[in-house]
């Protein structure tokens, strides 16, 4: 099965210029790497000039269309040419105060559009991993009937994102233990039976300690921003 990266821009970088000058530098890269879906998921403002790659929302809003001032669908973001789109990161989770009712909403119409919702779960430094992890998985999952998963078909199916907040760059940034990074796998793959990535400061040094493990791919924050230490990462992949 193909591994899976996923380069998440978040709000960064700052102008088209610069978004343009990234992605001239990792594009061969990424065409080249056959053995890897590699997905790019920047702001929404910069997709036109992301040609010829796998798109990645950041997020998206449950309903179709209306008055939701500030939002974008599943519908839409299917129409722009992405089959994919990350729900419940947890900025959107932290900062924006998503709910697991609200992500439930969001998953269940992002399948409906027919794109794969990368589902990210995770505990914050002190929480118990478990209780967590094991909330949001029941709550955000809540209704949704996980066939068996058939990655031949596109759409309808999810990927689970294990994302320590305590690993990610941005929050803490600690690097998390292939062993602990393997129990969470295996509590998650109890409680869930489809593709799973891991997420927190992930880069060339360490991407493959917890591909090595078991996990399908990597989302990648920090190190999606810098083209030759992204490169390097992709190159590195066994
Ligand atoms: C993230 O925020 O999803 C992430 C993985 O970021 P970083 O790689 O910078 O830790």
């Amino acid at each position: 099965m193909k591994k899976i990266i996923i380069a998440n821009w978040k709000m960064n970088p700052s102008t088209a210029e610069e978004a343009k000058k990234l992605f001239g530098s990792i594009k061969r890269t990424i065409k080249k790497a056959k053995k890897i879906d590699v997905l790019i998921s920047a702001p929404f403002v910069w997709w036109s000039f992301l040609k010829k790659v796998k798109l990645c929302a950041q997020n998206c809003f449950w309903e179709e269309r209306g008055p939701y001032t500030g939002e974008i669908s599943p519908k839409m973001i299917k129409d722009a040419g992405a089959e994919y789109v990350i729900i419940g990161h947890s900025e959107r989770r932290n900062v924006f105060n998503e709910t697991d009712e609200m992500i439930n909403k969001k998953l269940k119409a992002a399948l409906s559009a027919g794109l794969t919702p990368i589902l990210c779960v995770g505990e914050k430094k002190g929480e118990d991993a478990e209780e967590v992890i094991g909330r949001q998985l029941k709550e955000d999952l809540n209704g949704i009937e996980l066939p068996a998963q058939d990655w031949s078909a596109s759409g309808g199916k999810i990927i689970v994102a294990y994302e320590p907040v305590w690993a990610i760059s941005t929050s803490g940034g600690e690097i998390c233990s292939a062993d602990y990074a393997k129990q969470k796998l295996d509590f998650i793959k109890q409680r869930f039976n489809g593709k799973i990535i891991y997420g927190g400061s992930v880069d060339s040094k360490i991407v493959n300690n917890y591909l090595s493990v078991g996990y399908e791919g990597a989302l990648v924050g920090g190190a999606s921003l810098k083209a030759e230490e992204f490169v390097k990462t992709i190159e590195i992949i066994k």
